[in-house]
């Protein structure tokens, strides 16, 4: 049996040794936000087992980190068949599939010598790292951010890499949030503070399904609810499981309306005398005509937009926002009293409302709710943004920075290989310098899906990869033959995280009120010739004249002991050996203070603590904003107002496309997968079969029963899967789980149901984003 005992939060533990079998500790490092403990069995060097967190207790901060089906799962995936073995150089068209095997030699060669010829040809902004975050939380093998990668650390000793900012999961609200908040991430109370609220709103916030681990926030969240026993109302166009497991009342909204119901609530609430108005005078401008900045003109304040005494001289009534979003009027109305009434109230959002082409407008507006009500900086309330977590200062592998300060917004890499040079700050929001000097030309992809899987318009993107004449080179690290992989001129064979050892270090995200650190200990040798990124890339690095700068002169291990030793000065009960780390397999620290109110100080004290705007407040008229719709050359039919007024958005539900294509059509994250992660895993595929949910009336339209196969498409292409008949849907909008992958058969059918046949280029207006939730698309009983 296993024995442990706990000391300074941090559990000690002895490595378990049943007959001829080890248990070695590892985790689950993929992009969930989950971040769980994997209890490794091997007998005779096989892994015939993998368990999860054992330790512990049910007392909140000693929790056990539990792994949920796809962790548990993992070991099909280090003994997948498809499993890459060898080093791999591509022979057919791009994209074909077709390679030959080579030595490691001849791969390291290969791509050292390309490098030095893009550097000398078009310059360091040439090489670009895609987004990749198929091992996120990982320390010497992290795939995100790049800086702090292998290969944004080999890629900083070479001069730098064509940077990017935002992220695939939440661009639109980053961005949009800086110009209310300012400039960086604006936090949200973390989820623990519910036990101090007395109503929590959630905008398609869906933790049972997002962050469903044991360490995570669905766990937060149950417990925080328990002790408040406060009402939990779910805005979401599906009944999700957060609804299943915490609500008390589901409200179905048409995807992309948000900020039309927000704006009926506001209405409520200043008619109703229920805006905390000393905390817009003394926190907030653009309010009202008084608080509109110099030279602005009257009418552009949010009280003269919700009233109808703005330009568009619609006053925003219940009535107008339940025609837009298809909640009843009175649902409407009811709630704003609810959220006026009930203070603190906990008002918060998830990425997936404002993953849309008007998304920013979106989590603009979902804060409104907390700033009109004064519940910004305060225990039991929130900004209207997603929850924060406690974390703890573990050193970082790679504190190199990129010497090249341009970038470009994650969701454009396609149209930096097109058009490279033609892209400016004000056409496609360049950051760092007015225009780029160079298309991409070699693109790096380790552990991630998005060269094809995961980025928008799957069939637009393959045109434009497929010509080797634009992108030079692209050098794919893998376990799989993924459709990203296909698109490799160089494909490297990568261990998994049970074959190496490494640290996972949870975040914000994963962590909720109690941080940690994982000791992942290697469980297996590397399976067949597969290497480690940082071998791999300090072999590049020899051959680029840099192996010192980057390896510094330690090996994979001495880097660890180097970062266990730098981080015991601010954590002194950290082990003090790699052996003594493995032995304790997870160090965990509770939050020694009160849950995290966001912009707690700006509350206390908002001339001494301001916010980083230029006024110093929330500003819910941004003039920057103003300026920048003046300046920007956006195309028709986008804009950026000045205020956080509902915008329908391209494919939104009012757009005249719908009569050609009638459902909205987002997407949802499904326990089969992590995004693309897991789902060539056949268990997890009898588990939770990809399907395609639409509700009981648009089936019964179409002929349509459950189980049946169904053909989805638009314009941009057509995919085929299972239909999951049921109500848990709204009518007139379809949910496609995302990260299927990708399987087209020679009429360029997809047969894997991969949304991202459906999505769209199009990046939304401000934070230039992938709005993969905005799709028009029709269905039908697939006859083929
Ligand atoms: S997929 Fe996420 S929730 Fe599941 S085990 Fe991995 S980290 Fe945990």
């Amino acid at each position: 049996m296993l024995s442990s005992k706990t000391k300074n939060n941090a559990i000690e533990t002895q490595p378990e040794k049943e007959g001829s079998t080890s248990v070695f500790w590892n985790s689950c490092n993929v992009n969930c936000g989950g971040l769980c403990l994997l209890r490794t069995h091997v007998r005779n060097g096989k892994i015939i087992r993998i368990e999860t967190d054992n330790m512990g207790d049910d007392s909140y901060g000693n929790h056990q980190i539990r792994a949920c089906l796809r962790g548990r799962s993992m070991r099909k995936r280090v003994y997948a068949p498809e499993r890459l073995k060898y080093p791999l150089k591509r022979v057919g068209r791009r994209g074909e599939g077709k390679f030959e095997r080579i030595s490691w030699e001849k791969a390291f060669d290969l791509v050292a010598e390309k490098i030095k010829i893009i550097k000398e040809k078009y310059g360091n902004e040439a090489f670009y790292i895609n987004y990749c975050t198929g091992s996120i939380d990982a320390m010497m093998s992290k795939s995100w951010p790049p800086d702090s990668s292998p290969m944004g650390r080999l890629m900083n000793c070479y001069g730098g890499y064509l940077n990017y900012y935002n992220t695939y999961s939440y661009a639109q609200i980053n961005t949009a949030l800086s110009y209310t908040y300012g400039k960086g991430w604006a936090p949200g109370n973390s989820m623990s503070d519910i036990a101090n609220s007395k109503l929590v709103v959630f905008f398609g916030n869906n933790p049972a399904e997002t962050r469903m681990s044991g360490g995570g926030i669905i766990h937060d969240l149950l417990t925080a609810k328990k002790r408040s026993k406060t009402k939990v109302v779910v805005i979401d166009p599906r009944y999700n499981d957060t609804v299943v497991a915490v609500a008390d009342e589901w409200i179905p909204i048409r995807p992309g309306t948000d900020a039309a119901m927000v704006s009926g609530m506001a209405y409520v609430l200043i008619n109703e005398g229920l805006v905390d108005k000393e905390f817009i005078s003394g926190y907030c401008v653009g309010y009202d005509e008084e608080q509109l900045p110099e030279g602005i003109p009257e009418g552009n304040s949010y009280r003269s937009y919700i009233l109808g005494l703005g330009p568009d001289k619609t006053a925003k009534t219940p009535e107008w926002a339940s025609g837009i979003t298809g909640i009843p009027e009175d649902v409407i109305i009811h709630l704003a009293r609810e959220i006026g009434q009930a203070k603190p109230a906990y008002i918060s959002q998830g990425w997936g409302s404002q993953r849309h082409s008007n998304g920013e407008q979106t989590a603009r507006a979902i804060c409104m709710l907390s700033i009109l009500t004064g519940n910004v900086g305060i225990q039991g309330g929130n900004t209207g943004a997603r929850e924060n977590g406690y974390t703890i200062p573990f050193a970082s592998f790679s504190d190199l920075k990129n010497p090249i300060k341009t970038a470009i917004s994650v969701f454009l890499w396609t149209d930096a290989i097109l058009r490279g040079s033609e892209m400016t700050s004000k056409k496609d929001g360049i950051l760092g310098a007015d225009r780029l000097q160079s298309p991409i030309k070699f693109i790096w992809n380790f552990a991630g899906n998005a060269l094809i899987n995961q980025h928008s318009d799957i069939n637009r993107t393959s045109q434009i990869l497929e010509d080797d004449s634009k992108c030079e080179m692209i050098v794919v690290i893998e376990h799989f033959m993924t459709s990203s992989a296909k698109f490799a001129d160089i494909l490297l064979p990568a261990v998994t995280n049970l074959e190496e050892n490494d640290f996972a270090i949870s975040t914000r995200i994963s962590a909720s009120d109690m941080a940690y650190v994982i000791f992942n200990q290697k469980a297996i040798e590397p399976m067949f010739e597969c290497r480690s990124m940082y071998d791999m890339c300090a072999e590049i690095a020899k051959r680029l004249g840099i192996w010192e700068p980057y390896t510094e002169g330690r090996t994979r291990n001495q880097w660890l002991l180097y970062l266990l030793e730098k981080s015991r000065k601010d954590l002194n009960d950290l082990p003090e050996s790699l052996e003594e780390a493995w032995k304790m397999g997870v160090y965990k620290k509770k939050n020694p203070g009160d849950p995290f109110v966001a912009y707690k100080a700006f509350r206390e004290d908002p001339v001494a603590n301001p916010l980083d705007t230029p006024s110093g407040k929330i500003e819910i008229f941004s003039k920057q904003l103003w300026d920048l719709s003046l300046e920007w050359e956006l195309p028709e039919d986008d804009l950026v107002p000045a205020l956080p007024e509902y915008i329908m958005g391209v494919e939104g539900h009012s757009d005249s496309l719908r009569k050609k294509f009638p459902l909205q059509m987002i997407t949802h994250h499904y326990k089969q997968r992590t995004h693309s992660t897991y789902g060539n895993v056949d268990w997890l595929k009898e588990v939770a079969p990809q399907q395609l949910w639409i509700n009981t009336l648009d089936a019964r339209k179409r002929d349509i029963q459950h189980g049946d196969i169904v053909l989805v498409y638009n314009d941009r292409g057509k995919c085929i899967l299972p239909a999951k008949v049921t109500r848990r849907i709204m009518p007139g909008v379809l949910s496609l789980p995302q990260g299927a992958w990708f399987r087209p058969d020679k009429n360029n059918l997809d047969r894997g149901g991969c949304a991202n046949t459906l999505t769209s280029l199009r990046p939304s207006p401000l934070a230039k984003g992938n709005p993969q939730h905005s799709n028009l698309v029709q269905v039908k009983k697939y006859e083929g």
